[in-house]
């Protein structure tokens, strides 16, 4: 399986590569030169499998031989062998032909999990092979950074480091980053905020120079094409269990990235039948701005209740546009650059494409709030908020009541719960059995300014020796 860049220039990598590589050396994103396509049968087939069996069904196809199909099936099975579900991914019905994907039972209570647990694993077995160590590097506004320790904690080849905004990340997430103790695990908490430390992960990333001999940086943030790879299962896997391939099935998917929104769009083209693919953002709306207006101008960043998918810019929407326009790696490149000056303009027939392949909504605090005490009070069931904006994006979006509507559940209500009691839910979510020392566990973190030095100089002091 080769993989080729959105921007046409930088070398085609195997599986491998890429995982290592994060941006390619043009600036563009690394996208499967030829989708696997998977026919009627074979996914028929798959109906009734385990979690884990699938997914290795499906990774097997972008991993290629990078790595013997037993080896990928033992990383593959261990990854979601900590998950809090035996199903994995349980689907739970709200309403007629009306589910959510439960995708937050991983260790941090997110979906970034299944991506995560997979690509540390990945990440530790190609680096002992090639006895090399990694620094992964990142950014967080919450989620990702617990997903990434969690993912990282036990692996020998790579120390991490991981920047959030300090004092504006909630309590729960900051804990779930802080209290994973080990020698090459790094908090940095930043005097600035999210984009100050976006801004010094991309700096980082462009000029390694400062880097101890031997090191290389990995990206863990939603770029990574591992990640999007290990998103597409559950796709399949909520398809299967609901009648699926014999039978339509339509998500709708609360995105800022577009990243999980993207792997559905995969598994789609992959041949597995999809109806509706709704993008559902919450007041950061740049996604539903574009594709309803053609207006891909960055606003000002509003804090929301929502905040994993609080964002200026969609970075996988790339990958779209690439394909938008027939893989066309210049026409991807200009449009990049016209983004980064505001005004980025799609051709209206590439749109009207893009509008056939989805919907979009964008769901304010007020509604993601009227949603949440709306579905507790007629199913009792508790969504946190940025699975609410997806149920009610899906609500407002579905052409009809006949094709299962899945919306799915990226975080625990538990991780996010001041929506919750604002949403008129009066006593907070409870935090799972196995969770519950987390505000008794010993923090570890370090404060530092917003100074490229100072962060580099900590990197330095703090690799481990090789
Ligand atoms: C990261 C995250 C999202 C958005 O994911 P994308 O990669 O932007 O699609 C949504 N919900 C939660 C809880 C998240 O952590």
């Amino acid at each position: 399986m080769e993989y080729i860049s959105t921007r046409g220039e930088a070398p085609a990598l195997n599986f491998e590569e890429v995982m290592l590589t994060g941006l390619a050396s043009d600036g563009g994103l690394y996208v499967p030169k030829v989708l696997p396509v998977v026919d009627k049968d074979e996914m028929t087939s798959w109906i009734g499998l385990p979690y884990d069996e699938l997914a290795f069904n499906i990774m097997a196809r972008f991993v290629g031989d990078c790595i013997p199909r037993e080896d990928l099936k033992r990383i593959v099975s261990a990854s979601y062998r900590d998950f809090r579900h035996s199903a994995v991914a349980p689907l739970k019905q709200l309403g007629h032909n009306e589910w959510v994907l439960e995708l937050f039972h991983g260790p941090t209570l997110a979906f970034k999990d299944f991506a995560l647990q997979l690509l540390g694993r990945l990440l530790d077995y190609v680096l002992e092979r090639r006895q090399q160590k990694v620094i992964v590097l990142g950014a967080t506004s919450g989620d990702t950074g617990s997903a990434a320790i969690e993912g990282c904690r036990h692996c020998d080849n790579i120390d991490i480091f991981i920047l959030h905004p300090h004092n504006r990340v909630s309590d729960v997430q900051r804990r779930q980053m802080t209290t994973v103790l080990g020698d090459n695990i790094h908090n940095l908490a930043i005097e600035g905020n999210f984009d100050d430390c976006q801004a010094m992960v991309k700096a980082s990333f462009s000029d390694q120079a400062f880097l101890p001999a031997g090191r290389s940086l990995v990206a863990v943030n939603s770029i990574n094409w591992a990640r999007i790879m290990a998103q597409i299962v559950y796709y399949f896997y909520a398809s299967l269990a609901l009648g699926g391939p014999a039978r339509e099935v339509s998500f709708s998917v609360p995105t800022g990235n577009f990243g999980d929104i993207f792997a559905g769009y995969l598994a789609k083209k992959m041949g597995l039948p999809i109806k509706q693919l709704i993008i559902a953002t919450n007041v950061n709306d740049i996604l539903h701005r574009c594709l309803s207006a053609n207006d891909y101008s960055q606003h000002e960043l509003v804090p929301s209740l929502s905040p994993s998918m609080d964002i200026m810019v969609s970075s996988n929407f790339e990958r779209l546009l690439f394909d938008l326009y027939d893989r066309d790696g210049k026409a991807v490149a200009g449009l990049m650059k016209s983004a980064q000056t505001g005004k980025m303009v799609i051709d209206e027939d590439r749109l009207t494409k893009a509008r056939e392949l989805f919907s979009s909504f964008s769901v304010n605090d007020e509604l993601t709030c009227q949603t949440i005490a709306e579905v507790c009070d007629t199913c009792e069931y508790l969504l946190d908020p940025h699975s609410a904006i997806g149920v009610k994006a899906g609500r407002e979006c579905r052409h009809d009541l006949i094709v299962p509507m899945v919306t799915l559940a990226t975080a625990h209500p538990a991780k996010f719960p001041s929506a919750v009691v604002k949403a008129g839910q009066s006593s907070e979510p409870i935090l799972p059995h196995h969770m519950s020392d987390l505000f008794s566990k010993k923090e570890t973190f370090s404060v530092l300014p917003k100074d490229m030095a100072t962060l580099h100089k900590f990197i330095q002091d703090h690799t481990s020796s090789i």
